[in-house]
């Protein structure tokens, strides 16, 4: 590393500094920059720098954007009649990228937990209970909140907050929980017990 000159060695250290990249990894992608035309870094270089400033929240459901709304919430080919919440954008994109879902978002930026004294007021949650009862005011199309927080302790706390929350709220609404279960090609025998009974539990017709 510090035979490296400065400039390559403070970039191939920044990206040390990223998830999941060792030392070998990062000169191997501080390398691979040098080699690409000075163009498309220039562009990078843009990118990155202008990120802070350029990103934002969406208005309405809190996604990432650039704009007022974010792209999903402004096209209007997306079924408006389903919201559903994630803990995070990443949470969001996984859906997005499956492609399995048309519906509209609202992220919380985090879950409920006590224990590192995260509470409702923390994350986005009096945003989604205001967006829920401005649409049922506005006699929107609204139908479904789907409650797509994480299975751990934190998230099923999360999901049971909001759940508690919209049902005090006494709206004409569909409240549902993702469903729990095996994963696809999954075998029973190596299933944990706990993932094995509410797959019995949320079992469907067939
Ligand atoms: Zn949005």
């Amino acid at each position: 590393m510090s035979t490296l000159p400065t400039n390559l060695k403070h970039i191939a250290l920044f990206f040390e500094r990223l998830p999941g990249i060792g030392e070998k990894t990062a000169n191997r992608l501080a390398m691979y920059l040098l080699r690409m035309p000075e163009s498309e870094l220039k562009i990078f270089g843009e990118n990155v720098s202008t990120l802070k400033s350029r990103t934002k929240l969406c208005k309405r459901c809190f996604n990432l954007t650039e704009k007022e709304l974010c792209s999903i919430c402004e096209d209007n080919r997306r079924d408006t009649s389903k919201i559903t919440v994630v803990e995070t954008v990443l949470d969001l994109l996984s859906f997005e990228v499956g492609n399995i879902y048309n519906g509209t978002y609202h992220v919380l930026h985090g879950k409920i937990d006590p224990l590192n004294s995260i509470g409702p007021e923390d994350i986005y949650v009096n945003q989604l209970l205001d967006r829920v009862k401005e649409l049922q005011k506005a006699d929107s199309t609204l139908e479904e909140i789907i409650l797509a927080t994480n299975p751990d302790m934190e998230g099923e706390a999360t999901a049971m907050y909001i759940m508690k929350k919209l049902k005090s709220q006494n709206l004409k609404l569909k409240i549902s929980r993702l469903a729990y279960g095996l994963p696809m090609g999954a075998n029973l025998e190596y299933a944990d017990y706990g993932t094995l009974g509410k797959a019995i539990e949320g079992r469907t017709k067939y």
